[in-house]
């Protein structure tokens, strides 16, 4: 069964390949920015609590984004592909804890690759259409501010265990998802 992260910086494209992943390998797809979100847009006791720190651009704790996780392994039954997850070091610990947990082993992390200045460029194309009210330029600011500081050492941790898979990201769309699918093929 696979269990694959997808990483990279917010604006990577984690959401547009992870259509292409899902889809191809029938996968369930675990966006821990779609789980959240989906709080928030339900009005539940959750999501009003998350959604300051959302709209600012900063990381929600990790218990609340590991126990959607935990529950999500256990309820799966075809294989995961977590995008937006794990988002710091800690979370990445605790991902290799609940797949042992659930009797499973992480496929490969895949990185995807993406100069800064194009990553701003695209947050603030989707910002025209998304309706996401975190993408605006100066939330976008502190996004990629959290990544940098939390996120990005996440790559090293996976890279010493060596279940780094870097892609480059930046390019045509289905050059990319091809690269990505070698990568898999690569490694399931
Ligand atoms: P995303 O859709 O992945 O860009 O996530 C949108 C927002 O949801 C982030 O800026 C965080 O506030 C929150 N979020 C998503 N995934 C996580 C995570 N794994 N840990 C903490 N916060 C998260």
């Amino acid at each position: 069964m696979l269990n694959i992260v997808l990483f990279g910086a917010p604006g990577a494209g984690k959401g547009t390949q992870s259509d292409f992943i899902v889809e191809k390998y029938k996968l369930n797809h675990i966006s821990t920015g779609d789980l959240l979100r989906k709080e928030i847009a339900d009005q539940t006791e959750l999501g009003k609590r998350i959604k300051s720190i959302m709209d600012s651009g900063n990381l929600v704790s990790d218990d609340i984004v590991v126990e959607m996780i935990d529950k999500a392994i256990a309820n799966d039954t075809q294989g995961m592909l977590f995008d937006g997850f794990p988002r710091n070091v800690a979370q990445a610990e605790t991902l290799d804890r609940l797949l042992e947990k659930h009797g499973r082993k992480l496929t490969c992390m895949i990185s995807l690759d993406v100069p800064k200045e194009e990553l701003i460029r695209r947050m603030l194309e989707r910002a025209k259409v998304s309706g996401r009210s975190d993408d605006n330029e100066e939330t976008i600011k502190n996004r990629l501010k959290e990544y940098e500081a939390k996120t990005l050492p996440v790559a090293s941790y996976y890279e010493k265990k060596g279940q780094l898979c870097k892609v480059n990201g930046f390019g045509d769309i289905k050059d990319i998802s091809s690269t990505i699918i070698a990568e898999i093929e690569k490694h399931k």
